[in-house]
């Protein structure tokens, strides 16, 4: 089912084979369905400060820094950036909206994948371009057993963050393996763009409002429409990819 996508891969990164040890998982989108609450926060906090920033260019900002997203936006509603305290202001407004907001849920299919993937003897390594402090415990509390403290990247351990490789290169790093040892799991284009440019193969999830095509652009090597669809053919990609 996926034997060409792999084939293809191999190819472009004159690999013999992905010795599969590690997979890389994004957070937001792919484990917990918080998008939704993200596109909301950054929609209503920029309308408060005169810009629009509709939900769904907020699921193509995806992973960007929160000043990189203010400027964007600020240069071309108002052509100019914003300041070092607009900024500053905006992310504020931004996260006390987020805040408000009911937390979001596990993403549907997402524990069932995780518990696949550590069942076929693989590490699972976090990726992620958040800064929550009790991110650990939130994970443990949700998907039990499965992350460790030192397999994970967050917005602590980076200094670009995605689409820049950095994050995902630290978490090969940090799992001790190479590129053609690990797959990536995202459902953001930046976050596709980031894991691509570290030269891992990349699947895409995509759980947004988002066309395919936006993932697919960004040169994701394999597609899925949810991770409930991941989940149920977990086997035939992890079949493909070791027989291959
Ligand atoms: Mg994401």
């Amino acid at each position: 089912m996926f034997k060409e996508e792999i084939k293809k891969y191999l190819a472009e990164k004159d690999y013999s084979k992905i010795n599969l040890k590690a997979v890389l998982f994004d957070m937001d989108g792919v484990l917990f369905d918080s998008m939704k609450n993200h596109s909301e926060a950054w929609n209503k906090a920029m309308s408060i400060y005169g810009m629009t920033l509709s939900k769904e260019e907020a699921y193509m900002h995806e992973g960007r820094t929160g000043a990189s997203t203010i400027n964007i936006v600020s240069i071309r509603e108002r052509g100019k950036e914003a300041t070092e305290e607009e900024i500053k202001e905006i992310y504020n407004t931004k996260s006390d909206i987020f805040n408000s907001l009911p937390k979001a849920e596990p993403m549907p299919g997402a524990f069932e994948l995780l518990k696949q993937v550590k069942e076929s003897g693989l590490t699972p390594v976090l990726v992620t371009g958040s800064g929550q402090l009790s991110l650990i415990d939130k994970l443990n509390h949700y998907y039990p057993g499965i992350f460790k403290k030192g397999l994970m990247v967050t917005a602590f351990d980076v200094k670009y963050g995605k689409p820049n490789p950095e994050p995902y290169l630290m978490g090969l790093k940090k799992a001790g393996i190479s590129a053609d040892e690990a797959i990536v799991v995202e459902n953001a284009p930046l976050g596709v763009k980031a894991g691509v440019a570290a030269g891992i193969f990349t699947v895409a999830v995509n759980t947004g409002p988002i066309p395919d095509s936006a993932l697919t652009d960004e040169g994701a090597n394999v597609l899925f429409n949810s991770m409930k669809d991941f989940s149920e053919k977990w086997n035939i990609l992890k079949e493909d990819i070791m027989n291959h």
